[in-house]
């Protein structure tokens, strides 16, 4: 299955991706990461990105979609994997839709998109408060998600950053930019009947509660329209894989 976070930037896409990258055993995308590899090296694409994400802005589209979908073709995502920031306009969910066509076609329609609501004023503060490992990649917030000793790594010791986009100028600009490039694939994918509204507002355990539990639901819905006969039925162009024989068998997320 397809896991895909949208919402707003600082709303804990990272940080719920990361456990239910544990938790379910699916590979973590995250664009921003994928992006930063991209920046830090010294070639014209690397000048590129930076250039945008020094801005606030987005990464061209093309750029975006050709690395996400390079990713997407690792062995290690074949079953499913945890979309973290991507996509983040319509052009590149529309992008995405064609290429689990193309390429999933057993999980295609089977996706779920979680869309982690937090107001402006949350998500500024949780920004403002974000220290990261460059090492390992684990998240904290001083004073929310704070680590044992201050400014190092729980989980390997390094040194702890905050990032160079997350002064407040280009933290307001990001925000702007989500709510006029990416707001719209929340109807996108209303009316594919894909969204599942989470309460990000709520601590990171609660959170990760309730995005579990509409993952079930999904589940649950997908299995209710498929009929216990091989065949499908009328309007669902896709299935889960089936395992198993008769009442045994059970749909492969
Ligand atoms: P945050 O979750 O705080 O917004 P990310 O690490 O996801 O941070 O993204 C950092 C930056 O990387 C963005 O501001 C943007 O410049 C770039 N970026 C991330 N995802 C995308 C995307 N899907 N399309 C274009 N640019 C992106
Ligand atoms: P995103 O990937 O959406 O930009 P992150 O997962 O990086 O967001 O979280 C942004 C900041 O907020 C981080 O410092 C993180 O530790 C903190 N954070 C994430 N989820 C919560 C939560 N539920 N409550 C409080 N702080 C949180
Ligand atoms: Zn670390």
């Amino acid at each position: 299955m397809h896991i895909i976070f949208v919402g707003p930037p600082g709303a804990g896409k990272g940080t719920q991706s990361a456990r239910l990258s544990r938790l379910l055993g699916l590979p973590h995308i995250a664009a921003g990461d994928l992006l930063r590899a991209v920046r830090a090296q010294d070639t014209p694409l690397g000048h590129t990105a930076k250039q945008y994400m020094d801005a606030g802005q987005l990464v061209p589209d093309d750029v975006t979609i050709q690395i996400i979908e390079q990713r997407l073709a690792q062995p290690d995502a074949k079953d499913g994997a945890i979309l973290d920031g991507f996509p983040r306009t319509l052009t590149q969910a529309k992008a995405l839709d064609e290429s689990f066509a193309r390429h999933n076609s057993s999980s295609h329609g089977n996706e779920i998109v979680l869309y982690l609501k937090a107001s402006r004023g949350v998500v500024l503060e949780r920004m403002k408060g974000r220290w990261i490992c460059q090492q390992c990649g684990s998240v904290y917030h001083i004073p929310n998600v704070a680590p044992t000793e201050a400014g190092q790594c729980d989980v390997c010791g390094a040194p702890l950053f905050q990032r160079s986009d997350e002064t407040p100028e280009i933290q307001a600009k990001r925000y702007e930019v989500y709510e006029h490039d990416t707001l719209p694939i929340v109807d996108y994918y209303r009316q594919h009947g894909t969204l599942m509204e989470i309460n990000g507002e709520q601590d990171v355990e609660n959170v990760t509660r309730d995005i579990l539990a509409a993952i079930d639901a999904r589940k649950a819905a997908l299995i209710a329209l498929e009929p216990r006969v091989s065949g499908g039925i009328e309007g669902l162009t896709s299935k889960p894989t089936w395992r198993g024989r008769g009442d045994q068998s059970r749909p492969i997320w």
